[in-house]
C-alpha cells in the first residue's frame, strides 16, 4: 500500500507539525531500525504516531512515534504470514474508500489533508470519539507526500486488523514494538494481547 509507485497527482508539501516528533518538537531525522539519515535519501519513508487518552475529555498523549525507511518497513512486513497479509488487504479493500479520498483532494483548490486526519480512514469514526488512534504519513526528504496518506486509523480498526493476524504475525508486531518503540509502562496494558 505505502510502497506502491507514486501517483501522478501526488503533491509534496512541508511536513506539518502533526508529523513532527512529540518528544523533540522537531522533524524525525533517522530510521528507527537501521539508523539511516532520512534527508540524505531519495527513498520514501514512513512516520507513525500513536495516541491514547483514557478519557475523551483529556488531551491525547503520545504512546509511541517513529520514522522508518522504506526498505526496513518492507523487511518488517516480510515477517508477516501470507494469510495475515491477505486478511489485512481484505480489510482495507472493504473499508478504505480510496477513490472518495483522492477525489476530495483532487477537486478542491485547497488541500484538505488535515480533514483526512479527523476521522478513521477505515471505520469513519471521528477523532473526538477515539480513546486510541494512530496517524501515518509518507515522506520524502523534508516533504510529506499527499496521495493516499496521511491516514488516521482508530484503535478499533487496529484491533479488528490484529484479530485477523496469525500468531506468527502478532508476535512479529510485538517483537517490533519491544525492539524499537520504547512504549512507556503506563500504556503497556492497553496494547493488544498476543
Ligand atoms: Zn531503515
Amino acid at each position: 500500500m505505502l510502497t506502491d509507485e507514486l501517483h501522478p497527482n501526488s503533491t509534496l508539501i512541508d511536513i506539518p507539525p502533526a508529523f513532527h516528533s512529540s518528544s523533540t518538537g522537531k522533524l524525525f531525522t533517522s530510521c528507527v531500525a537501521c539508523g539511516v539519515q532520512l534527508f540524505d535519501e531519495v527513498l520514501p519513508y514512513i512516520i507513525e504516531k500513536a495516541y491514547f487518552r483514557p478519557n475523551l475529555s483529556e488531551k491525547p498523549k503520545t504512546m509511541f512515534e517513529y520514522s522508518i525507511c522504506n526498505p526496513c518497513f518492507e523487511d518488517y512486513g516480510a515477517g508477516f504470514s501470507d494469510k495475515s497479509i491477505a486478511r489485512l488487504e481484505e480489510f482495507w479493500d472493504l473499508h478504505y474508500k480510496q477513490e472518495e479520498r483522492l477525489e476530495s483532494f483532487l477537486i478542491k483548490d485547497e488541500i484538505n489533508y488535515l480533514d483526512w486526519m479527523e476521522r478513521c480512514c477505515l471505520l469513519d469514526l471521528p477523532r473526538s470519539e477515539l480513546p486510541m488512534y494512530q496517524v501515518n504519513g509518507l515522506f520524502i526528504g523534508k516533504k510529506m507526500l499527499l496521495e493516499e496518506c496521511p491516514w488516521l486509523v482508530s484503535g478499533k480498526a487496529m484491533d479488528e486488523m490484529m484479530q485477523g493476524y496469525s500468531k506468527e504475525s502478532k508476535l512479529r508486531t510485538l517483537w517490533f514494538s519491544k525492539k524499537y518503540l520504547n512504549i512507556p509502562e503506563e500504556f503497556q496494558k492497553y496494547l493488544p494481547k498476543v
